[in-house]
């Protein structure tokens, strides 16, 4: 497609539009909430309406300090550290930037064509920000197809502005939804990011009855919590929730969720692991913690804390499983705290 008429463009937006429409209306159960088909088709339309080769939209992950995208074509999921390349640099200035003749541009990084053979010839990058003006992503156009292959900052934003706007929307959702699933002190994921993952995840690892798995978890709570806000206050027992969180989420595999389930209460969800397994990673996580020290401004705090492991019984519901796991963490504090039942 290079020169296109009126009537070819609207025909390819009203069948982008059209999907997209769709896809709303059909997102079924079953389907991952990352929005990400839904990104799919708005980066399609971005490309139709600037009459691009190519298109990606990249996201802004604040909470990693990165830029990554997954439609850049011929390439798996491509990260950049923020502020880097093109799309760091118009996202820094908060502008769109375009360049006809990206091999002399300094923002522009040739690694992906080195390693998939494309020839990028121009570019066009436009910001996207969310209703409050915020940047939380950015639209990427390359080599365009018309214009003897030259983009134009004016007319090229002009056309890109709708696919933009809906992005930015799309994009401010999708942030709701990942904020609503995350504790902002400790950063990990919380209750509703557990039952989220639950539900996407977990269960489906337990309902496989042809290729059964085990799956444990334990449920863990720091002793005497209140003793050290009491003692050393409120931004101190802060400092010590994410002193714990650090210790297990650096201590944990990737398959692994940890969670924030309440207070100085966690959750630690352990996917193709039985209960000896599990038991094992809480008796080390005990001792991790137990031999750590928090440091907070001029104090060195240190905690315990007791744990209940179970394995999870796939005929229960998750709630009976938690309160078989959580009856085992109130013997644990019977008993005299910082240990481990299983
Ligand atoms: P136990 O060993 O039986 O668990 O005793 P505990 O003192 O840890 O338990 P208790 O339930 O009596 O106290 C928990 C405290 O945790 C009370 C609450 O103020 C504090 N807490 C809950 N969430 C936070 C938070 O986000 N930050 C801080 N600093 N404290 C919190
Ligand atoms: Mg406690
Ligand atoms: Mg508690």
């Amino acid at each position: 497609m290079t020169d296109i008429n009126s009537n070819e463009l609207l025909e390819h937006i009203f069948s982008i539009t059209e999907n997209l429409y769709k896809e709303m209306c059909c997102a079924d159960d079953d389907v991952s909430d990352d929005h990400s088909r839904i990104f799919r088709l708005l980066t399609d339309l971005g490309r139709t309406l600037v009459n691009a080769d190519r298109a990606s939209f990249w996201k802004w992950d604040k909470r990693k300090h990165e830029l990554w995208t997954t439609a850049a074509v011929g390439t798996g999921r491509i990260t950049i550290p923020e502020g880097t390349g093109m799309v760091g640099k118009a996202l820094a200035m908060r502008k769109a930037i375009i360049t006809n003749d990206p091999y002399n541009h300094p923002d522009f990084n040739s690694d992906v064509d080195k390693r998939t053979g494309y020839l990028t010839k121009s570019i066009l990058v436009m910001p996207i920000s969310n209703c409050k003006g915020e940047f939380i992503g950015a639209y990427q156009a390359i080599n365009k197809l018309d214009n003897d292959g030259r983009f134009d900052l004016e007319e090229d934003c002009r056309r890109l502005s709708l696919a933009a706007f809906i992005c930015g929307i799309t994009l401010e959702s999708q942030s709701f939804l990942d904020d609503s699933q995350h504790d902002k002190l400790t950063e990990l994921k919380n209750r509703m990011g557990f039952y989220n993952d639950y539900k996407n995840n977990y269960s489906k690892i337990l309902a496989d009855i042809q290729n059964p798995r085990s799956v444990s978890m334990f449920i863990c709570d720091i002793d005497f919590f209140k003793k050290v806000n009491d003692t050393y206050g409120h931004n101190a027992g802060d400092a010590v929730l994410k002193h714990v969180a650090d210790i297990f989420s650096r201590n944990s595999r990737i398959c692994d969720g940890v969670y924030r389930w309440g207070g100085e209460e966690f959750i630690v969800i352990l996917p193709d692991t039985n209960l000896k397994g599990a038991a094992d990673i809480a008796e080390r996580m005990r001792n991790l913690v137990k031999d750590s020290v928090c440091h907070f401004e001029d104090l060195d705090i240190k905690v315990t804390m007791s744990f209940g492991c179970e394995e999870l019984n796939p005929m229960k519901s998750i709630e009976d499983n938690i309160k078989e796991a959580d009856e085992k963490l109130y013997k644990a504090k019977e008993s005299g705290r910082n240990i481990v039942i299983v």
